[in-house]
C-alpha cells in the first residue's frame, strides 16, 4: 500500500491518542492473501475440534505431548533467537551454519518467510505505536472501542490488510545474503516439513496411522497455532497490559507481561526489549525468566556465537523509570 500525501502529512502531527490516519484508508488484502492467511489461522482450530473428537475418552498420549513440546521449542527458539534477536536486531553474531539453522527453524513456525518477518518487525520498531506501525493496538485511537478494535488488529487483523513492507528498504542486509534468500524461498516447503515431521515421527513411534494422525494434529497444527498466538500476543497484549519499567521512545507503549514469559521464551519482557532493542537479553531484571537469552548464553559457551550484546547495568539504570512514574507512563501521559 502506498500512502497518500495527505496521510503522510497527517502522520507528522500524531498526538498519541487519535486513530492513525491510515486507519481510515486501509485497503483489504487481495483474495488470495486473505484466503491463505485465513486458512493458516482457521485450520488449527478445525484441527483442535477433530483432535478432541478423536481423543474423546482415550486421553492424551505422551508421544503427542513430547513431540509437541520439542517442535514448539525448536520452532519457537527459531523465531525468538533466530528471526528476532539475531536477524532483526543483530544482538549477537552466529556461525554461518547456526544462522541458517535458526532461520530454518523459525520458518517452520508458520509466521511468514524470514525476510518478510524481519522487515515487518524492523518497521514495528521504527514506528512503534504511531502511524506507520504495521501492528499497533493504538491504530484506532485510545478510546475504549478503538482500543479493543486496535487489540484485534495488532493480534491478527493486520495480516488481512494490504500494507506491504518494502524489503529493499528494511532488510537490504538479508537480501544480500544468498543463504537467507534461499531459506526465504524455501518457506512453503519448510511449512510442509513442519507438519510432515510430527506425522512421520508419530507413525515411526506408534507404528499406526492413528498415532501418526494424532501427532500431526497435536504436535503439528495445534502446536503451530499456539506459537502463532503467543507471538501475536507479544504484538497485541505486550503493548497494552503490564508494566513499563524502562524508558522507551515517544509514543512507544511496550510493556513487560510476566505470565507470557515462559511460553514466549522471554519475548514478553517487551518493554525491556523496546528500551534497548539490540540487547540479547530481554528479561534484564532479577527473576525475569528469559529462555532465549539462556540459549544464546549456552551457544556462547559452546563457541557457536560471539559478539553477544549482554545488558550493561549502568545503561540499564539510566533508562529505568522510577516506580511512581510508571503508572503515569502507562496511561500515556
Ligand atoms: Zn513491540
Ligand atoms: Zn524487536
Amino acid at each position: 500500500m502506498t500512502i497518500s500525501k495527505q496521510t503522510a502529512e497527517r502522520r507528522q502531527d500524531y498526538d498519541g491518542a487519535s486513530p492513525f490516519p491510515e486507519a481510515e484508508e486501509h485497503v483489504p488484502a487481495g483474495r488470495l492473501q486473505v484466503g491463505l492467511t485465513g486458512a493458516i489461522v482457521v485450520a488449527p482450530f478445525l484441527a483442535l475440534g477433530v483432535a478432541i473428537f478423536l481423543m474423546w475418552g482415550r486421553g492424551f498420549t505422551l508421544t503427542d505431548l513430547l513431540l509437541a513440546v520439542v517442535l514448539y521449542t525448536v520452532t519457537g527458539l527459531g523465531v525468538t533467537v533466530g528471526f528476532h534477536r539475531l536477524l532483526t536486531h543483530a544482538s549477537f553474531t552466529a556461525r554461518p551454519w547456526l544462522r541458517v539453522a535458526l532461520a530454518v527453524a523459525g520458518s517452520m513456525g508458520f509466521q511468514g518467510n524470514v525476510i518478510d518477518w524481519v522487515a515487518v518487525h524492523r518497521r514495528h520498531h521504527a514506528f512503534t505505536d504511531r502511524p506507520g506501525d504495521p501492528h499497533s493496538p493504538y491504530r484506532y485511537g485510545t478510546g475504549l472501542r478503538g482500543q479493543f478494535r486496535g487489540l484485534a488488529h495488532a493480534h491478527l487483523g493486520w495480516l488481512f490488510i494490504d500494507d506491504q513492507t518494502p524489503a529493499q528498504r528494511y532488510v537490504p542486509d538479508l537480501l544480500d545474503d544468498p543463504a537467507m534468500t534461499r531459506v526465504a524461498r524455501a518457506f512453503p516447503a519448510l511449512c510442509a516439513l513442519s507438519l510432515a515431521l510430527p506425522f512421520l515421527a508419530g507413525w515411526a513411534i506408534t507404528g499406526t496411522l492413528y498415532g501418526a494422525l494424532t501427532a500431526f494434529l497435536w504436535a503439528g497444527l495445534i502446536r503451530v497455532a499456539l506459537l502463532q498466538h503467543v507471538t501475536w500476543s507479544v504484538n497485541s497484549l505486550c503493548h497494552v497490559l503490564g508494566n513499563r519499567p524502562f524508558k522507551t521512545r515517544r509514543h512507544d507503549r511496550s510493556t513487560n507481561l510476566w505470565p507470557l514469559a515462559l511460553l514466549s521464551f522471554g519475548e514478553s519482557w517487551h518493554n525491556g526489549h523496546h528500551s534497548e532493542p539490540s540487547c540479547a537479553r530481554h528479561g534484564v531484571d532479577r527473576g525475569q525468566l528469559d529462555p532465549s537469552a539462556a540459549v544464546i548464553g549456552l551457544f556462547e559457551r559452546l563457541g557457536w556465537v560471539s559478539n553477544v550484546h549482554w545488558p550493561d547495568q549502568e545503561r540499564l539504570e539510566r533508562r529505568r523509570v522510577p516506580r511512581r512514574e510508571q503508572a503515569r507512563a502507562l496511561a500515556g501521559d
